[in-house]
């Protein structure tokens, strides 16, 4: 379908879209290029438990107090745009969009993200973003691990992004360190195979659920990728504006 013609179909009846996956999958960067084909948004929630768990620490709270930081979660003035070329996160006037994804709130978000309070909280608040810009003619493609589950499994296209453990590994050393040297691939091979142990105890982001596409990008592009989730847009688009 041309991209014309996408657009007038989702100024029509609006769109979700969930793209799940692990750490590496490439989720985030497909997920920015589909939107930017779509003129949606783009919600990265992983973005959204950096915040949390960036509020948290500088509100001086103990990670490991699951009440105080969900209580947190409820009063944190949190203001993301979901721009997908140029993202910007700010708790109030404060710009945070570069701290967040430092290496003491990578190794931290962890407690935030295994808190069942806070994830209630998270879920409610990501579906809320996504109906709301579906309901206002346009849409919102969301990424994260529980999206096409949990968050909207009413999504109108849900996609499971995955990849084989050393492609995801590469992509992930070259975005944290612009190359991959056995060194760096090395730290972060630690580093995400304990955060994927620690977040598949409160989200299931390796085996589809029912109705859920999967597409696998190992050995492929990410136009070929890109073209897998469209592919899948076109057909929901057709599918419900056919009459
Ligand atoms: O995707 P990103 O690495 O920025 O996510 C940071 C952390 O947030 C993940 O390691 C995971 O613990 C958590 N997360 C989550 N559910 C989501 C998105 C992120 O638990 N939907």
């Amino acid at each position: 379908m041309e991209q014309a013609r996408r657009r007038e179909l989702i100024a029509r009846v609006g769109i979700t879209i969930g793209v799940d996956g692990p750490a590496g999958s490439g989720k985030s960067t497909v997920s920015k290029r589909v939107a930017l084909d779509l003129g949606i948004g783009c919600l990265d929630t992983g973005a959204m438990y950096r915040a949390l768990t960036w509020y948290a620490l500088d509100q001086g709270l103990d990670l490991g107090d699951h009440q105080a930081v969900a209580a947190a979660a409820d009063v944190m003035p949190l203001v993301m745009d979901s721009h997908p070329e140029d993202p910007h996160v700010f708790i109030g006037e404060r710009e945070i969009t570069a701290d967040i994804r430092t290496p003491r709130i990578s190794e931290a978000v962890t407690s935030v993200s295994t808190n069942l309070e806070v994830r209630h909280w998270m879920a409610r608040e990501q579906r809320r973003r996504m109906l709301a810009a579906r309901a206002s003619g346009s849409g919102m493609i969301a990424e994260g691990r529980d999206i096409t589950t949990v968050v909207c499994p009413d999504a109108d296209v849900r996609v499971l992004l995955l990849a084989d453990p050393e492609a995801r590994l590469r992509r992930r050393t070259q975005e944290l360190y612009g190359d991959q040297t056995e060194a760096h691939l090395a730290a972060t091979r630690a580093q995400v195979e304990d955060r994927d142990a620690a977040d598949s105890t409160v989200s299931e982001f390796l085996e589809p659920a029912p109705g859920v596409a999967v597409v696998d990008s190992s050995g492929l592009g990410i136009e070929q990728v890109v073209a897998q989730v469209l592919a899948l847009v076109d057909r929901n688009l057709v599918e419900r504006t056919r009459s």
